[in-house]
C-alpha cells in the first residue's frame, strides 16, 4: 500500500515536515539520505536558532529534531533515494532496487556548499573554515579572515563579516567580480575590506584551527602566504536535485520551482528548505517551510479523499 507521504531529506525542513505530518497522523516515511541532518551537521555552535539562548551544537540540534520526529511516529530510513517517478500516482521512489510508493512526496534534499577542494579545507571545516558568515561570523571578532569568491554571496559575506573581523580580504580568481555593481561597490568602499585579484587559495594551513593560507597569483604565478584565522568559502551552492531533473520544474540553477508556497510543478509533490530557497538559507527558514509543506500535503491529501 502506498505511504501517505514520503519525505526525502532530513535537514531542518524535512524533519520539521516529519513532526507536523506525524502529528497529523500521516505516519510519514522519511528517507533521510546518507548526509542525514544536512548542512547543520557540518557546523559547530548554532547561536541563532530561537529557543536556545545559550546556543547549541549543530549536530545536537539535528538529533533533537530527529527525536521529535520519531516521537510522533515518523519512520526513518538511512538511505539515499536513487530515482523517482512522479509521472503518475501513487508516486514512485526508489532506493536502489527497492521501490516505495507515496500518495504525496515532500522534497527537502537541501543544497550543498561548493568547496574549493584544496588541502586543509576538509580537516578545518568548523575550525576556522566555514561556508556561512551568518552562522559563524560572530566567532571571528577582531580576527583577520579571508572570503573566497567574487559573486554576490562573497560580497554580502565579506561586508557582513566586517562587523566582527578586524580585516577581511576577498580572494578572487579573476580581475573583476561577478557580483552586481551595487554589492561589489559596497564591499570595495568598506575600509576594512581588501581584495586580492587573480588569486587562488592553494592550501589552508593549521593544525587544530586555521592559522593561514597559501595563495597563488594566477597572472604572475607568484606564491605567497597570508596569516588569517578564518576562511569563508562563498563560491556558490549546489541544490541537491539531480534525481528530480526531468520530473519537476527546476530553475536555471537547478533549484526546485514552487508556487503557492510549497507546491512544485507536480500536484501532490511539495518542496521545502534550501532545495527551493537560495536567498535565506537558514535553519529556521527551512524549518518554517518544512512546516508549511506538511500542512500543504495534509490539506492536499484530504482534498483527494473528499473532493467536495
Ligand atoms: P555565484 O554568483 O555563482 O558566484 C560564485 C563566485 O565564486 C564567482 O565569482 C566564481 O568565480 C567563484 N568561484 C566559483 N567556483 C570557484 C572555485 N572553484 N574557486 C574559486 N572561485 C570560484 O554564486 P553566489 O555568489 O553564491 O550567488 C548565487 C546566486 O544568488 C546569484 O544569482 C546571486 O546573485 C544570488 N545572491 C543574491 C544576493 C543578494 O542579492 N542579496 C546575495 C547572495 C546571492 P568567477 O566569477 O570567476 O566565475
Amino acid at each position: 500500500m502506498a505511504e501517505n507521504v514520503i519525505i526525502i531529506g532530513s535537514g531542518p525542513a524535512g524533519l520539521t515536515a516529519a513532526v507536523y505530518a506525524a502529528r497529523a497522523d500521516l505516519k510519514p516515511l522519511m528517507i533521510e539520505g546518507m548526509e542525514a541532518g544536512g548542512q547543520l551537521m557540518l557546523t559547530t555552535e548554532v547561536e541563532n536558532y530561537p529557543g536556545f539562548p545559550d546556543g547549541i551544537m549543530g549536530p545536537e540540534l539535528m538529533e533533537n529534531f530527529r527525536k521529535q520526529a520519531e516521537r510522533f511516529g515518523t519512520r526513518i530510513m538511512s538511505s539515499n533515494v536513487t530515482k523517482v517517478d512522479f509521472s503518475q500516482r501513487p508516486f514512485k521512489v526508489w532506493v536502489g532496487e527497492d521501490e516505495y510508493e507515496g500518495d504525496s512526496v515532500i522534497i527537502s534534499t537541501g543544497a550543498s556548499a561548493r568547496w574549493i577542494g584544496v588541502p586543509g579545507e576538509d580537516k578545518l571545516r568548523g575550525y576556522g573554515v566555514s561556508s556561512c558568515a551568518t552562522c559563524d561570523g560572530f566567532f571571528f571578532r577582531d580576527r583577520e579572515i579571508i572570503v573566497v569568491g567574487g559573486g554576490d554571496s562573497a560580497m554580502e559575506e565579506a561586508t557582513f563579516l566586517t562587523k566582527f573581523a578586524s580585516k577581511v580580504t576577498i580572494v578572487h580568481r579573476r580581475d573583476e567580480f561577478r557580483a552586481s555593481k551595487i554589492m561589489a561597490r559596497r564591499a570595495l568602499d568598506n575600509p576594512k575590506i581588501e581584495v586580492l585579484w587573480n588569486t587562488v587559495v592553494e592550501e589552508i594551513v593549521g593544525d587544530k584551527a586555521v592559522t593561514g593560507v597559501k595563495l597563488r597569483n594566477v597572472e604572475t604565478d607568484e606564491a605567497s602566504d597570508l596569516a588569517v584565522e578564518g576562511v569563508f568559502v562563498a563560491i556558490g551552492h549546489i541544490p541537491n536535485t539531480n534525481i528530480f531533473d526531468g520530473q519537476l520544474e527546476l530553475d536555471s540553477e537547478g533549484y526546485i520551482v514552487t508556487t503557492d508556497h510549497t507546491r512544485t510543478s507536480v500536484e501532490g509533490v511539495f518542496a521545502a528548505g534550501d532545495v527551493v530557497d537560495k536567498v535565506y538559507r537558514q535553519a529556521i527558514t527551512a524549518a518554517g517551510m518544512g512546516c508549511e509543506s506538511a500542512i500543504d500535503a495534509e490539506r492536499w491529501l484530504e482534498a483527494q479523499h473528499d473532493p467536495e
